[in-house]
């Protein structure tokens, strides 16, 4: 029977919002507006940001283009946002953000495990501009709510977080946060908007690295925000278009195939993902699988309650001799690439050792140290499940592991 719901579900998003209105004799694929830093309007728009309306014309590349506008459009409605302002990374989307939400005076709750360069950020940073920041376990409510203070402006958290894939309950931090008078960012860059969708739990942003499984081919660097209209007005005008970091149109492009595939992509991510955290669980020299997709993850029922996609990024952690297990599998996986990133078609692996994060990144008090090292051991093994077959991977493994 026909559905008289008329809004397209997310396959249908990820393959059409943004294209604008058809027109007869019209390509069917709108091609990419590259090699043009400007537009010919020159009387259409003022030399200031504050003269951008919504109707504005294209005039110069960083303050708007077709394609980086294409893009926006398909991730505010993949989001269910009013708008997407779209930025040269993750990074860049996260930092221009806090600094679009944070001043001098203000506080900032973070997530004590989260993306290094965000962590570091955190500690690094925002201290310097005066902004003071408190990093919790944000899987646990009751910490969030004792972070809060009367200057705390926003509280930004990471799930699933980087690289334990611990969780934080997003509606239970939206209502902490309000009640206190801040706003809730959510990196949620592992999820992707097939996997969670932050602004329905009450986040009033969300953040992704584009570079990841939005783009998902390895083969462009991105970021957004996503959430509500005059917030992100303003995010646009003081931390895009003047702060200056950009989106290349050419990687708009590129972001926008890669999204097309999506929806099956994180289907297939998922099921790989719960076929090599079987494999690894009964794998005798593994000590534990953390993925929130396992039945037996500890926040498996948040899982299920908030996510519909629980992602193909996973982690393990052996028994003993992880160094060692790291070089071994740096020297003799085949069809798994030892590197960096997460989130592309192609499988890949990367051991974070404990004590090199904990000193460069986290920083955590002792106790958190320690409830850290219960979970990661040495270290973890961060493993982004791609598309192969999964029993090639688990040959792949199977034979490298030893
Ligand atoms: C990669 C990543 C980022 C940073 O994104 P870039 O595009 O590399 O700047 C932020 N958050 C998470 C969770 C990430 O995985």
């Amino acid at each position: 029977m026909a559905d008289a719901d008329p809004t397209p579900r997310p396959e249908t998003l990820a393959l059409h919002a943004g294209d604008g209105p058809r027109e007869l004799g019209a390509a069917a694929t709108p091609g990419p507006t590259l090699a043009t830093s400007f537009f010919t309007h020159p009387d259409a728009v003022g030399f200031s940001a504050a003269d951008l309306g919504e109707a504005a014309p294209h005039f110069y590349t960083r303050w708007s283009n077709p394609t980086v506008d294409r893009l926006e459009a398909r991730l505010a409605a993949l989001d269910g946002g009013a708008a997407a302002v779209a930025f040269g990374s993750g990074m860049a989307a996260i930092t221009g953000l806090f600094a679009d939400r944070l001043a001098h005076g203000d506080h900032l709750v973070v997530s004590d495990v989260c993306y290094a360069g965000v962590a570091e950020f955190c500690h690094d940073e925002l201290p310097r501009r005066g902004v003071a920041v408190t990093a919790v376990d944000t899987s646990d409510l009751a910490a969030v709510a004792a972070a809060m203070r009367p200057t705390t402006r926003l509280v930004h958290v990471e799930t699933p977080a980087n690289p334990t894939l611990r969780l934080a309950d997003v509606a239970g931090i939206a209502k902490i946060a309000h009640a206190g008078g801040a706003e809730l960012s959510v990196d949620a860059t592992i999820a992707t908007p097939l996997g969670l969708r932050p602004l329905g739990l009450g986040a009033d942003y969300v953040v992704h690295s584009l570079t990841k499984y939005l783009c998902g081919h390895g083969d462009a660097l991105g970021g957004a925000v996503i959430g509500g209209a005059d917030a992100l007005a303003g995010l646009r005008r003081g931390q895009l278009i003047h702060g200056g970091g950009v989106l290349a149109p050419f990687s708009a492009y590129m972001i926008l195939r890669g999204m097309e595939t999506l929806p099956l992509r994180m289907l297939q991510h998922e099921a790989n993902a719960a076929a090599l955290a079987a494999f690894l669980a009964g794998h005798p020299k593994v000590a534990r699988v953390l993925w929130p997709g396992s039945p037996d993850h500890p926040q498996h029922g948040l899982a299920r309650r908030q996510m519909t996609n629980c992602s193909g990024l996973l982690s393990f952690v052996v028994k003993d001799d992880a160094a060692a297990t790291a070089r071994r599998l740096a020297e003799r996986l085949k069809v798994i690439s030892y590197a960096v990133s997460l989130g592309k078609t192609k499988s890949l692996l990367f051991f974070i050792p404990t004590e090199d994060i904990l000193r460069a990144s986290f920083r955590l008090d002792a106790a958190a140290a320690a409830r850290y090292r219960a979970v990661a051991g040495e270290g973890v093994f961060r493993f982004s499940v791609g598309l192969e077959n999964p029993a090639d991977l688990v040959a792949d493994l199977e034979q490298a592991l030893g």
